[in-house]
């Protein structure tokens, strides 16, 4: 049987990559100079890795109801639906509990939608923070920092200076930010993952591998 997957053209990348997500979607991650035919012959020579990962259970999809666990910097919160009859839509923290009231009455897509808006401030926060005290660390400079929300990316450094995030990785624990922000920070100096790059990343950051392992482990989590 032949598995059907996606292209994605990765200028960075020195080697085709294969990624599988969290809704079983296959990607072939592809470098430049690189063809559909390398791909179609990694899918093969992949497949019983890929089929491994299709056949994996699937998390569940969030319903966003109360009960449910969000994480916001590796801590984990019940999450708890209340509707406020004449309030605005609001997210709040309560001991374990993430609080989220909704105007109207609560419907999953509403709940959601109040959620990002909050990780999002959250994540901007964390984030520029994380990043002025590795800039001030390291003086590599950066033009403009972007927070975003991006398919099969947590964070990419383009030749102009930008570095962008995605909003999700603030679910992560502390050191695991930390890493993407050293990361995406390297690529100012390394724009690629030679030896040379990983150096930096470990010069700045002794011990990163554990948190570049938890995202890889854990980073379908953080997708809802
Ligand atoms: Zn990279």
């Amino acid at each position: 049987m032949p598995l059907s997957y996606r292209l994605e053209i990765r200028p960075r990348r020195q080697h085709p990559a294969i990624q599988v997500n969290s809704r079983k979607q296959v990607t072939v991650l592809l470098p430049v100079g690189f063809s559909s035919t390398e791909a179609d012959a990694l899918v093969r020579k992949k497949a019983d890795w890929i089929l491994k990962q299709l056949r994996k259970p699937s998390l569940p999809p969030k319903r966003f109801v109360s009960g449910e666990r969000f994480f916001l910097g590796g801590t984990g919160y019940r999450l708890r639906v209340v509707e406020e009859s004449n309030g605005r839509a609001n997210v709040w923290i309560d001991d374990a509990n993430l609080i989220v009231s909704t105007s109207g009455p609560p419907s999953p897509d509403s709940v959601r939608s109040t959620l990002i808006q909050w990780f999002r401030i959250h994540a901007e926060k964390r984030l520029y923070e994380r990043m002025s005290h590795y800039q001030s660390l390291t003086g590599i400079d950066v033009r403009q920092i972007k927070i975003g929300e991006y398919k099969s990316r947590w964070g990419f450094c383009r030749e102009d200076g930008v570095i962008a995030f995605n909003w999700r990785i603030v679910q992560a624990p502390l050191g695991v930010i930390d890493y993407l922000v050293v990361h995406e920070l390297a690529h100012r100096h390394h724009p690629h993952h030679q030896p040379s790059f990983w150096r930096m990343v470990d010069a700045i950051l002794p011990g990163y591998a554990v948190h570049r392992q938890w995202l890889r482990q854990h980073g379908a989590e953080l997708n809802w």
